[in-house]
């Protein structure tokens, strides 16, 4: 993306083009299987055939893009949140403490039937997001909101799913330790929970 005069506009870069620098990457927090680096774009020159959608089509066109990633994100979120609830099932059932396996307690129980439910809604969600752009309906609205919830819901079940483990929730021998870590990012990335609330907000706001 770059100015072009008092507008935005996209381009599709070679990433041989001089100029164009993949910098080191990132010490993460999470999502460590993945490498994230910046690019540094230093008087780079570009045929006009670079150009995407024309002059002053970027702000539309990474609208357009975010709708699908928001989507993307929060399905992503899930796919971490369902995890840490299968591992959490699992150790519920091996783990024992007063006697018997800590499945029996009902602290337990109800944890893990928040953290289904909450993943079901954001799966329902998502899907509905997901449905309205298969079929080229707007659906900014419903990205968002399927984005916020997914993303926060699947945090929270994470969250628990180290309470359940216990010690053994952080320490890297049980796999919830890495998903609390990997699904932090989207909450982040993809645009903040912040700005999905204010996307949110307006598209009720201009509506009301
Ligand atoms: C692992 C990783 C991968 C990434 N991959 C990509 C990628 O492939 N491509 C890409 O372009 N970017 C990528 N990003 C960048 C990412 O999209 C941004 O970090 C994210 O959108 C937040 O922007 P920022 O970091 O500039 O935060 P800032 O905008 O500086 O926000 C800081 C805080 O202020 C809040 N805030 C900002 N503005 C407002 C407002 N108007 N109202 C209320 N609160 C506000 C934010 O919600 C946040 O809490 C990646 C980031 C990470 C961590």
């Amino acid at each position: 993306m770059a100015k072009t005069g008092d507008k935005a506009s996209a381009f599709l870069i070679d990433g041989k083009t001089p100029g164009v620098h993949v910098n080191r990457p990132e010490e993460k927090m999470g999502l460590r299987a993945s490498n994230t680096a910046g690019l540094t774009l230093e008087d780079v020159r570009l045929p006009k055939s670079a150009l995407i959608g024309g002059h002053g089509a970027g702000l539309k066109i990474a609208f357009t893009a975010l709708d699908g990633g928001r989507i993307g994100v929060g399905a992503q979120a899930i796919g971490i949140g369902r995890a840490a609830l299968a591992a959490s099932l699992k150790y519920a059932h091996e783990r024992t403490a007063f006697g018997k396996p800590i499945a029996d307690f009902q602290a337990i129980q109800w944890k893990l039937a928040d953290m289904a439910t909450e993943l079901d809604a954001a799966t329902l969600m998502v899907l509905r997001a997901a449905s309205l752009r298969a079929k080229g309906v707007p659906c900014t609205r419903e990205a968002a909101m399927a984005k916020v919830f997914a993303t926060e819901a699947s945090y929270r079940a994470c969250n628990q799913a180290v309470q359940i483990h216990g010690g053994y929730g952080y320490i890297g021998e049980f796999p919830v330790e890495r998903h609390f870590r990997d699904v932090r990012v989207s909450m982040i990335y993809e645009g903040t929970s912040e700005i999905q609330r204010m996307v949110v907000a307006r598209a009720l706001l201009a509506m009301s």
